[in-house]
């Protein structure tokens, strides 16, 4: 047994005599798989990708949650949302009069699906480009011989095939939980498929969980004319984030409308074909009631392992359904991976991308490695959030000694051109080497902001090396440059 494993390490999981249809079969083809088997494809491996996705009109297709029902749409739906909001009350301040204004829904809907289309049509191209074969239908590992090939049967339209891969990834994501007995039919109670696309927009919406989809999501139909009401069972507004951009997220976003309850007991939900009565407890303990014509719930993701056989090959889920990897997502099988959403870290595309290169290279035998810690984090709010490394909090309770430099977007001449003028950027620096530690941002644009701090964190930038560096001018961008500079209270325009 040692034997076959130690060849089964150099080979990338099985013999290298033994026989397979692919050096690597990928399951699933969302932002982790689709990455996965182009950079396997690239290092000169044979691939295939399983994928079992299909639209509402029944039509096979790649790209997973974020490419159809995650990330794209909902940015997409988030920016028309923002024109909308913009010709209605933003337009008056640059002296441009609107007379008339008139939300077209189906064509803001229908724009969405045309950009699904294009970027889910864009993997079809990438995959023919480097020779990925697309498997359609839903893959389940059967078992792993002794020569460490595993046998992956594909089922479709009651038919089933098994393919022989050396190596294989799972990157199967993840779906949207649901609440207990409440069935999400995407008419009255939406998840996030059904809540991107709303056929009209509801007068009264409830969302339940103020995290980041839920407040994506709230603020799309927000903007459109829904009266939105979020409620919230954690005691802190994103938790997650660094105290000071809470803090400040949560004004601007109750000023803009979003009524936002924390620390809610959610009790008995009543659905009709009219809409939904929520029964709750307050912060204090009293008992309220939430009518809403809509309701979306948010309330976190589940991995999917569902009939993927994993027992088939000696796998199995943590409690939390996750399967279990190492930092180089090795499961504990060899020749078997999984990335993205289906295992332990941030349910974030861009992290499950950096992983499916990952396994692609570690089957090619290279000794690739991810630091976490470098991973940004974004909320595509208006204005945007974002994030990389350690908040305040988090570096105090590990016994840093810190300095901290913030500088807000008020008083950047970009930033008042623009018409974006709330938030700030905040910079973390070791007080000892200025080696900076972590940066957060609220502010418009956040999301493009970020990986300036991001390139500086990886290659172990000090604060003052953001300050010496030129930033055009003007340019949201000075006000990084500034908060570097306010680390050592040097901050010029202030
Ligand atoms: C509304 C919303 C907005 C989001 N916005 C962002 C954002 O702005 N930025 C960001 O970084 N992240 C965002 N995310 C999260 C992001 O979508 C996920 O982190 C990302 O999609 C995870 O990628 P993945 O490859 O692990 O899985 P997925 O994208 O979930 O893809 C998994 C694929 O595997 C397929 N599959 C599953 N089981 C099988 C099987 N047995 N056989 C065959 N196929 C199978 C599924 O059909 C699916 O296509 C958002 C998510 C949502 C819901």
């Amino acid at each position: 047994m040692a034997v076959i494993e130690e060849a089964a390490a150099v080979s990338g999981g099985a013999l290298a005599s033994a026989s397979a249809d692919f050096d690597v079969i990928v399951i699933g083809s969302g932002p982790g798989g689709y990455i996965a088997a182009i950079r396997a494809a690239q290092l000169g491996k044979t691939v295939a990708c399983i994928e079992e996705w299909r639209d509402d009109a029944g039509k096979p297709k790649l790209g997973g949650t974020c490419l159809n029902v995650g990330c794209i749409p909902s940015k997409a739906l988030l920016a028309s949302s923002e024109h909308f909001e913009q010709a209605v009350h933003g337009f008056a301040e640059h002296g441009i009069q609107v007379k008339e204004v008139a939300l077209d829904l189906p064509q803001m809907i229908r724009r969405k699906a045309a950009i699904v289309d294009k970027i889910t049509g864009g993997v079809e191209f990438l995959f023919r480009k480097n020779k990925v074969t697309w498997i359609k239908g839903h893959g389940k590992f059967t078992d792993r011989g002794t020569d460490g090939v595993i046998r992956v049967e594909v089922l479709e339209d009651n038919s089933a095939k098994t393919y022989r891969a050396r190596s294989v990834i799972i990157a199967t994501g993840s779906r949207a939980r649901h609440l207990p007995g409440i069935p999400v039919d995407n008419k009255i109670v939406s998840d996030n498929v059904g809540a991107l696309s709303f056929d009209t927009v509801p007068k009264r919406l409830a969302i339940i969980g103020a995290g980041v989809i839920g407040l994506e999501l709230g603020s799309v139909w927000r903007r459109l004319g829904a009266e939105v009401t979020l409620l919230e069972a954690l005691p802190t507004f994103l938790g997650a984030l660094d105290e000071t951009v809470a803090k400040e997220a949560e004004r601007i976003f109750e000023k803009q409308g979003l009524n936002i309850h924390l620390a809610v007991t959610i009790g008995k939900i009543d659905m009709s074909a009219q809409g939904v009565s929520i029964a709750y407890k307050d912060k204090e303990g009293v008992d309220q009631k939430l009518e809403a014509d809509r309701l979306i719930v948010s309330i976190g993701r589940v991995p999917n392992t569902h009939n993927l056989g994993l027992d088939a090959v000696g796998l199995s889920t943590d409690t939390r359904g996750f399967i279990p990897v190492d930092d180089q997502c090795r499961t504990s099988v060899p020749g078997i991976y999984a990335i993205g959403d289906v295992v332990r870290g941030p349910m974030l595309a861009h992290k499950a991308e950096d992983e499916g290169v990952m396994a692609a290279e570690m089957i090619d035998g290279q000794k690739p490695a991810i630091d976490y810690n470098r991973i940004p984090w974004v909320i595509y709010t208006e204005p945007e959030i974002a994030w990389v490394g350690k908040s305040e909090a988090q570096l105090k309770a590990e016994g840093c000694e810190i300095q901290t430099g913030q500088f807000p977007m008020k008083v950047n001449g970009r930033a008042l051109g623009v018409g974006r003028p709330e938030g700030f950027i905040k910079m973390i620096a070791d007080a000892k080497t200025d080696e900076i530690l972590g940066v957060h941002i609220i502010s418009a644009n956040a999301s493009e902001l970020i990986a300036e701090a991001v390139v500086a964190l990886e290659f172990g930038a000090a604060s003052e090396d953001i300050g010496m560096i030129s930033h055009p001018h003007p340019s949201l961008s000075e006000v990084m440059r500034e908060s570097a500079l306010a680390v050592r209270k040097r901050a010029l325009n202030m």
